[in-house]
């Protein structure tokens, strides 16, 4: 049903397409004919420009009927730089949701200058490990409250000594703005924000630099005029602030302007939303609702290391793949300085079962294998009921994995819920099976029980 769903318009664009082309079939743009060049545009899989016989004209409504419905927003430059925006569904569950909000730590130039490095550093510095990634926060936002030019320099200046990440600037003065950007305008921060009032200049300062340009109003068709004058002024990158008075507003702005720009009705509204999660209390209920409902950028005070690390798993279990559980590599992995004595346990290459046991597995300090194998990304019970976790598998990650040239003895510890398979298991491969705990929280006592205090059982 997925599928046909998306073929369908995609096949409708192409033959729209296919009546801008010249029809001449010369290959010349690399594909058999002009309708296979029209599917490829369609799908997003072309350029216009690779037909040299179409007009300028006939490319730019190509251009926009094929760019992504929510334009890609590159935030700051090098190796911290953020891509965000570039959405194509409303909902997670149709597809995924692909380029994480940037969160921003908010600073304010009052502020004294340790003050300020202190949190430039816990954004430079500051990793979470979980499930296999890196998890951090963004960039900074500083904000001109002293209302003076020479203090916003002084504050961006003082990061700009600790930082290589992205920035946002946050002014309604143009002078404080330019005294910042001559701190930090080779990185292009964000410029935040662009009025219906202010917007010519603050575009004419977003092109000189280059920055992308926070344009703002609480009101949609305002907004998508903005964007246009701003996009005619030469700004490409935009972020739409909705201005919004309380949470309701925003979801309901962030939501409209997410319809509006996938199903094309106002194209002008196509740019990732940002979100000042500072200006409601509590702050995590804004932070979360940012993060579910379709900000690109969310601005944050100096957080606190719970509802830090609350934000971005969060962020992270949103922004992974719901068709495509996060996956280990199958393998024997090394849990401390095992011996030829030590345990082996199997699992399933569900990174959070994986990262959950191995978590328990270090606490318990009792060295050993573990034996990952390939079950598609299933956790044990949904492996166990699909058939993906069997006997055979795990005789061919036994044998694939060379497991018997580590140890001395035949016994193999398999998960709790994979107890139905215990005696196929100890057939097919010939090791004694023992079966572990079903909680992952129970692993170093039952190691401690079965293994330890055994050491080891008699192969
Ligand atoms: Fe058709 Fe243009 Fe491709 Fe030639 S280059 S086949 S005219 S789309």
């Amino acid at each position: 049903m997925r599928a046909r769903r998306e073929v369908v318009p995609v096949a409708l664009k192409a033959l729209d397409i296919y009546k801008m082309l010249p029809k001449k079939n010369c290959k010349e743009c690399g594909y058999p004919t002009c309708l296979t060049f029209a599917m490829k545009l369609a799908a997003g899989k072309a350029d216009a420009d690779s037909c040299p016989y179409l007009d300028e004209a006939t490319k730019h409504l190509l251009r926009g009927a094929t760019r992504p419905p929510i334009q890609l927003v590159k935030l700051g430059v090098g190796e911290r730089s953020v891509p965000v925006g570039d959405e194509i569904v409303l909902f997670r569950h149709e597809k995924a949701f692909y380029h994480p909000p940037a969160i921003f730590f908010s600073i304010s130039d009052r502020w004294d200058r340790d003050r300020i490095i202190a949190a430039a550093a816990r954004v430079m510095d500051e990793v979470f490990p979980r499930v296999g990634e890196n998890l951090r926060f963004n960039g900074l936002a500083i904000r001109n409250d002293s209302r003076d030019p020479a203090a916003f320099g002084r504050a961006v200046a003082a990061v700009e000594e600790e930082a290589e990440f992205p920035e946002v600037l946050i002014s309604d003065s143009p002078a404080a703005l330019e005294a910042g950007l001559a701190h930090c305008g080779n990185y292009h921060p964000v410029i935040h924000a662009a009025t219906k009032e202010n917007h010519a200049g603050f575009a004419a300062l977003a092109k000189r630099f280059g920055c992308p340009l926070v344009i703002r109003s609480g009101d949609l068709g305002e907004l998508a005029t903005l964007a246009k004058a701003c996009t005619d002024l030469g700004v490409r990158s935009l972020v739409l602030d909705p201005a919004p008075g309380n949470l309701g507003e925003f979801i309901s702005r962030s939501t409209g302007i997410r319809k509006k720009a996938i199903d094309r009705s106002v194209p002008d509204l196509g740019y990732p939303v940002y979100l000042d999660a500072m200006a409601f209390a509590p702050e995590e209920a804004a932070i979360v609702t940012g993060i579910l409902k379709y900000a690109g950028v969310i601005v944050t005070s100096v957080l606190s290391p719970g509802t830090a690390k609350m934000a971005l798993t969060l962020r992270q279990n949103i922004y992974t793949d719901p068709q495509k559980p996060i996956q280990m590599t199958p393998g024997l992995y090394r849990v401390g300085e095992p011996g030829p004595g030590s345990p082996v346990l199997a699992t399933v290459n569900f990174s959070l079962t994986y990262f959950t046991l191995l978590g328990y597995l270090e606490a318990s300090r009792i060295p050993c294998h573990l034996l990952i194998v390939d079950t598609e990304g299933f956790s044990v019970l949904t492996a166990v009921a699909a058939g993906k976790f069997s006997e055979k598998l795990v005789k061919d990650s036994l044998d694939r994995f060379q497991v018997a040239g580590q140890v001395q003895h035949r016994t193999l510890v398999i998960p709790g819920y994979a107890a139905p398979l215990s005696g196929r298991i100890e057939e097919v491969t010939g090791w004694k099976v023992l079966v572990g705990p079903r909680d992952a929280a129970d692993i170093g006592e039952f190691l401690g029980k079965e293994w330890v205090a055994k050491s080891p059982p008699a192969p």
